[in-house]
């Protein structure tokens, strides 16, 4: 099924629309506070960039104002170890919504230490431990950034090291979860390099333009329809958006499915992408977060978004 850009749907004038009304909104929600450099972001900021398959950008407020991308790599690490492992993945992590915290350890233990899905911290850390196939470190943190880069068609996207250390400084449940699924044998590499990698996919710095470019592969059946490079094959595509659809919001997924109808992701740092498939890609920040530590303003935003357009896949 081909669902072609509407051409009857004004973009410009919808991004417009979903801006103003979000005005009442901002500010709602508690920024991260975790580590100083999320909890100094302000929480008034607004940033959303549309980018379609026919390679349209339409942006709005902070669009261009860089954020801490946090979990919204998740998707990215999981395209990279997807390509480099294939089905086999799907042994080490499940693709099962986890209905519990992006941190949660309870089912760990149940589950053998196989992780619900690659979109919550220990499935991203396994993710982790796929790209970085017991080398270096700084191997597998520069192919993620380099996949970015390349994607975005941005050699300016950076990692903030500032971030990446204070993860590390307070990434003791990540490290315990990680050391966790190592006795149940699920994690291959060291634990402190797979956790370095994992920590520094976390800290790549982007902006909504950058993010939104870099998932338009997504929209696009696995190709980008700018370059026109072929970066997944159509089934793979396909089925990212399908764990994203169903675990990318973590406990709230279900409910950003009931409510946008798009596959998404969201970051702890106020950025979700979100992918209308065949249609555009889409990447919105705002910095304040619900109790389940998705963007509030992020969410509403994507919601009346795909009113609008009438994008959900629904
Ligand atoms: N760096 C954060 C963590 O590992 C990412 C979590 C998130 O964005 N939900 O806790």
């Amino acid at each position: 099924m081909s669902r072609k850009p509407n051409p009857d749907i004004n973009l410009s004038e919808i991004v417009a629309v979903v801006r103003q009304e979000m005005e009442e909104h901002i500010g709602k929600g508690k920024v991260a506070n975790y580590i100083p450099a999320l909890s100094r972001v302000d929480p008034r900021k607004f940033g959303i960039a549309i980018t379609t398959c026919d390679g349209q950008t339409v942006t709005s407020g902070d669009a261009e104002e860089p954020f801490s991308i946090q979990s919204v790599s998740k998707v990215f690490a999981l395209t990279i170890a997807l390509e480099r492992v294939g089905e086999a993945l799907w042994s080490r992590v499940g693709r099962e919504p986890s209905g519990s915290a992006f941190n949660s350890i309870i089912q760990l233990e149940h589950e053998h230490g196989i992780p619900r899905n690659p979109l919550i911290n220990p499935g991203a850390i396994v993710v982790a431990d796929v790209i970085l196939n017991e080398r270096d470190p700084k191997l597998a943190i520069t192919k993620i950034l380099e996949f970015l880069r390349t994607r975005a068609d941005d050699s300016s996207i950076q990692i903030d090291m500032e971030v990446a250390q204070s993860e590390a400084d307070t990434g003791h449940r990540n490290t315990a979860m990680a050391y966790f699924m190592r006795s149940f044998g699920n994690l291959n590499g060291p634990v402190y390099d797979v956790l370095s990698a994992y920590f520094h996919q976390c800290a790549i710095t982007m902006n909504c333009v950058q993010l939104a470019r870099a998932g338009l592969y997504l929209a696009s059946s696995g190709t980008d329809p700018i370059s026109g490079e072929r970066v997944v094959s159509e089934a793979r595509a396909r089925r990212i958006n399908a764990v994203m659809m169903t675990c990318g919001h973590y406990d709230a997924s279900g409910d950003f499915a009931f409510h946008v109808g798009l596959p998404g992701k969201s970051g702890v740092g106020g950025g979700i992408l979100c992918i209308a498939p065949q249609t555009a890609s889409i990447a919105v920040w705002s910095p304040g977060l619900n109790a389940v530590g998705n963007s509030l303003v992020g969410s509403l935003a994507l919601e009346r978004l795909a009113q609008l357009t009438g994008w959900s896949v629904f």
